[in-house]
């Protein structure tokens, strides 16, 4: 198996190193920005070949996935549809699944190809110097096929995700979407509203100077890749208003009960979110 791996920051590297990790058997080139990248990547043996064009790397590849910011993706799949063989499966890892069902559609021939997958793992540093063989272990991958994608695609997909220990799940695209918008992609919004509003205050130094506990964890996320989450929001906008709708409404109620000095609703609405975390304690980011 040719595997190609469309841009190796965090996620591509880290994918790359976890399935050689498991015994990959077949070869894996890079497609990267610069000769520098693919020269450090292949020297550190987290593929065997890179590439700094996409419509050669794809000639003879079995497998593509695409590891670049939403944004990106439409001109990657435009630029390789011309030289990819009929055969080859063409995968992603971006973290809005409709955006990126809807670009490879309009721009290749062979939808039952087409294996959109998100790996429910991360985190704030971005880049290959992040890259981590053990990044996915017992995290969650989400498959969203598409009606045409065709099942042995599916299978051989869903079959190098489990090389890297990670723990498959199928949704179907915009429930995806509409799931990880409550989870990822407005708490993102939320921390990073939240740190910009403070970096604003005038004492603003103070405010930082005495972080921690709570500031600090509610934090974390506004510490992530301000191009990839800008990207995250223009591609699944409708589903992100109308959780960020959801919770503006749920906010003023916690406000009102503030301004009254309601207790009773603020012990109940904090005891109902205590529990509900508690629960689910076990779910990643
Ligand atoms: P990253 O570390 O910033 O890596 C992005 C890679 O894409 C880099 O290799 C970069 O090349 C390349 N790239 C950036 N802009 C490009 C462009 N305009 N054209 C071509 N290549 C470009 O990002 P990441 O965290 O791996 O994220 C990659 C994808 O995974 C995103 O779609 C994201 O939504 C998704 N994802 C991320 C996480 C997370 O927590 N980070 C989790 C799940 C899914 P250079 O090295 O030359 O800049």
């Amino acid at each position: 198996m040719h595997l190609v791996i469309v841009g190796l920051g965090l996620i591509g590297a880290s994918f790359a190193a976890a399935v050689k990790k498991a015994g990959f058997g077949g070869s894996i080139t890079a497609v990267v920005r610069s000769q520098s990248s693919g020269v450090t990547a292949v020297e550190r043996a987290l593929v065997d070949h890179y590439s700094l064009d996409i419509r050669d790397a794809v000639k003879t590849a079995d497998m593509v996935m695409l590891a670049v910011p939403m944004l990106a993706m439409r001109g990657q799949l435009t630029d390789m549809a011309p030289t990819l063989p009929t055969h080859t499966i063409v995968t992603d890892v971006g973290s809005v699944k409709s955006y990126f069902a809807e670009q490879a559609l309009a721009a290749l021939t062979h939808p039952e190809r087409i294996v959109p997958a998100h790996p429910i793992a991360g985190r704030e540093r971005s880049g290959m110097d992040a890259a981590d063989e053990t990044l996915f272990e017992k995290r969650r991958v989400i498959v969203t096929p598409l009606p045409e994608t065709a099942a042995a695609n599916l299978d051989a997909v869903s079959a190098l995700w489990a090389m890297t220990g990670a723990v498959l799940e199928t949704l179907d695209v915009e429930h995806h979407d509409r799931v990880l918008a409550h989870t990822s992609h407005v708490p993102h919004v939320l921390a990073f509203a939240l740190v910009d509003a403070l970096v604003k205050q005038p004492e603003a130094e103070e405010i930082f100077r005495y972080t921690a506990g709570g500031f600090r964890d509610f934090s974390r996320l506004a510490a992530s890749d301000p191009v990839m989450w800008s990207d995250i929001c223009r591609t699944n906008p409708e589903a992100i208003l109308k959780s960020l709708d959801q919770f503006d409404l749920h906010l003023q109620h916690i406000r009102s009960a503030i301004e009254i000095g309601d207790g009773d609703t603020l012990e109940r609405t904090f005891e109902r979110a205590r529990v509900a975390r508690s629960q689910y304690n076990d779910v990643q980011s």
